[in-house]
This record gives C-alpha cells, sequence and structure tokens, in this order.
C-alpha cells in the first residue's frame, strides 16, 4: 500500500478513470444515481407473524460505466460465512470510486437465516427452485423475485456457501465445465480449489447460465460459523474479480498468484461403520491412494474400522462431528490435476491470505 493510493475516507483507490460518467440505476422501481449507493427492500411476503418479510440489497453504483454484477449469501440460510464477507467489502468499497455496479445480497434466505436452517419453513431448498413463480411455494416467489430483481441486472454473479452443517469446506470456487471466461475468473479469485463440476436442475448456476449470466461458487468454512480465514479468502476474491473487470483499482500489493488445486471429479468418503470418529487428515491435506485417513471405533474405543483415500487427491472438505452413522460422509477428496505439490500451493494460499493487512477487518484501505 502507498499513500498515493489512499482516498480521504479510507476507501479503496478510485477505479481506472475512461472519463466517462454512468447512468443512473434502476432496480425495483429505485433510482440511484452514478457514485451513489442504497439499500433496496425488494418485498417477498409476510411472515407467520403477519410482518413484512422482503429481500435486502445494497447497491453501489459507480460513477463511471461498467459492469454489473452481484454478490449473494445464504441461499442456504444456515451458511452465513458469505454474510461476514459482504458486510467487510462494504466496509472498503466506496460508489464514488468505482465503475460498474455490484448488488450486494448478503442474506438471501431470509427465512432460513433467522431459524439457523438451510431450507425454507416449507422445508424447501432455495438453491433448488428456480427459476420459481409468482404463484408458487414460498421457495418458488423468493426464487422468482431474485431472479427478476436481481439476476437479470447482471452478466456475473459470486454465490457464497459454506459446507453443510457439522462439515467443513477448504475454500474453493466451484464453475460449470468447459467455460473459459469462468475459468479465468475462478483462477484469479484466488482460493485454494478450483472445481469445475456439472449445475444441478434448479439451481442457481442453473438457471443463470440460461439467463446468459456466467456464476462463480464458492464454498469456504463451515454452517453457523465465522472464520477468518474464509472470510480473508471471499473478501480477496471479489475485490480480485471487481480488478480485472476493471471496477476497482488491483490490489496495490498483488504478487504472483499461486496456481490452485484443479479438478474435475471429487470423491465422498463415507463412514465404514457407527461410532466415533478420528480423522487422520483434514482440509488442505494431501492424500495418496490407499493412505489412512481416519477410523472409527466404537464407545469404549474398540472395533475400529480405518477408512482410507481411494485417490490421490486433496482434501476439499470434512466433517467436524465425531458422532457418525454408518454411511455419512466424512471426507471430500478432489482428484486434482497437478498433484506434486499440491499441498505446499495451498498452504502458500492461506499463508499469503492471512498474512494480507489490506484484508483486515479494521484495515481501511
Ligand atoms: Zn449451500
Amino acid at each position: 500500500m502507498t499513500d498515493s493510493l489512499n482516498t480521504a475516507d479510507g476507501a479503496l483507490p478510485a477505479a481506472p478513470n475512461s472519463g466517462a460518467s454512468a447512468q443512473p440505476f434502476t432496480i425495483a422501481g429505485t433510482v440511484i444515481d452514478p457514485g451513489a449507493s442504497a439499500t433496496i427492500a425488494i418485498p417477498v411476503s409476510n411472515t407467520a407473524t403477519g410482518l413484512p418479510a422482503s429481500l435486502y440489497v445494497r447497491v453501489l453504483h459507480g460513477a463511471r460505466p461498467g459492469p454489473c454484477i452481484f454478490v449473494s449469501a445464504a441461499i442456504h440460510g444456515d451458511e452465513i460465512i458469505g454474510t461476514a464477507v459482504i458486510q467487510r467489502l462494504l466496509a472498503k468499497l466506496d460508489a464514488a470510486n468505482m465503475a460498474g455496479t455490484v448488488l450486494f445480497l448478503p442474506v438471501v434466505n431470509i427465512f432460513g437465516f433467522q431459524a439457523h436452517s438451510r431450507y425454507l419453513p416449507d422445508r424447501r431448498d432455495l438453491n433448488r427452485s428456480f427459476p420459481g413463480s409468482a404463484k408458487g411455494s414460498l421457495a418458488a416467489q423468493l426464487a422468482a423475485k431474485f431472479l427478476k430483481e436481481v439476476i437479470c441486472h447482471c452478466t456475473l454473479g459470486i454465490d457464497i456457501h459454506s459446507a453443510a452443517v457439522h462439515r467443513y469446506n477448504l475454500p474453493q470456487i466451484r464453475i460449470a465445465p468447459n467455460n473459459e471466461n469462468l475459468r479465468e475468473l475462478a483462477m484469479l479469485f484466488g482460493a485454494h480449489a478450483v472445481i469445475e463440476s456439472p449445475l444441478r436442475p434448479g439451481s442457481l448456476r442453473d438457471i443463470a447460465r440460461g439467463e446468459g449470466v456466467d456464476m462463480l461458487l464458492m464454498e469456504a468454512g463451515e454452517a453457523l460459523r465465522f472464520d477468518e480465514l474464509s472470510v480473508r479468502c471471499g473478501v480477496n476474491g471479489v475485490l480480485n474479480v471487481m480488478a480485472h473487470l476493471k471496477m476497482i483499482q488491483p490490489h496495490p500489493e498483488a504478487t504472483q498468484v499461486t496456481i490452485p488445486a484443479r479438478s474435475r471429479r471429487a470423491i465422498w468418503v463415507r463412514a465404514p461403520r457407527g461410532g466415533l470418529c478420528m480423522l487422520q487428515q483434514k482440509s488442505g491435506d494431501a492424500v495418496k491412494k490407499g493412505e489412512v485417513i481416519g477410523r472409527v471405533a466404537g464407545i469404549f474405543g474398540d472395533d475400529a474400522q480405518e477408512f482410507r483415500a481411494p485417490i490421490d487427491g486433496i482434501i476439499i472438505g470434512h466433517a467436524v462431528l465425531p458422532v457418525v452413522n454408518q454411511g455419512d460422509a466424512l471426507v471430500h477428496i478432489a482428484e486434482v490435476m497437478r498433484f506434486g505439490d499440491v499441498e505446499e500451493r495451498v498452504d502458500q494460499i492461506t499463508e499469503a491470505l492471512l498474512n494480507d493487512r489490506l484484508l483486515d477487518e479494521d484495515e481501511l484501505i
């Protein structure tokens, strides 16, 4: 960081100035001037209390023209890591210094978020409810509003998830297969792993592709928890993407980016029996085919059964709850393209993120 890059109010330095001004931006009937920000409440329904329930969007509309993107969190209501990422980004970004527009949605599944639940009150999964409909279930209505008022404005979305409850995910970006533009964005995001995975029907990524919107899906950390590495990875990644799109200036101390673990196939290793699980490896560790990664024993510690890595790869997710049933998913292993130094590269990414002062919560850039 140099003094010349500081701005008076401590926000990120201005985007490259093309000289042109942006046009006003209209969302859900509200007009936002160039260089301004606004919080928009998009009515969805009433809650069971009869009080209004709305989808909240903070819009940062840059002073100069540029792309429109969205950053969303808590589509699964208990996966709250992206909410922390968005809070930290909002403290760093200033629309007056930006080009283009960002729509931030810290909580999409407003119902599940309050209940600490992945689902909506009707037990539907919002991320299987797209494109939704105005007359469908509550999940379908929320999905339809999100599609119409947010996704359709944008050319790119970054949707942030964590592992499901009682699991941890190594920070990773998941993208649709065989999309060069997405591959480039995923690599420069700076997460530990990039996974090309097929799209699930009814998911946000699936419907966004149909609308011509590219999607990066970030997975990081545990449900219902914040962890500093995951938050930093999300903040750094969104800023990297925005800088690449010339919406903000690049990181002033950006150095050679470490190549993440890249994979097209990941396998879950499941509990061989019910009991107490002791893991010998964790997310970020490289494992060789046949290597013991943990064991499950009875409550007296006897009759332990080991389980082993079925492939060479890197662990991208693991269970954190030791009490398991037979068949529970315990360790997620990604087969990687460059195995030899993958653990060193993953460690380098962790170290760089944790040492980057510009990603500190209180550090105004
Ligand atoms: Zn999720």
